[in-house]
């Protein structure tokens, strides 16, 4: 299931799919767990 309207939550620059499943920021590096995005988004 692809969310293409996360966002990172410290620079806003889009979250692309990890291959491992999480998804990761390109910008910054920062990684996130898909639970946890979900539970975020409203
Ligand atoms: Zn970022």
């Amino acid at each position: 299931m692809k969310h293409p309207s996360w966002r990172c939550q410290d620079c806003g620059e889009r979250l692309y799919e990890h291959i491992e499943g999480d998804y990761q920021c390109l910008n910054c590096g920062r990684r996130y767990d898909p639970d946890q995005l979900e539970e975020n988004a409203t």
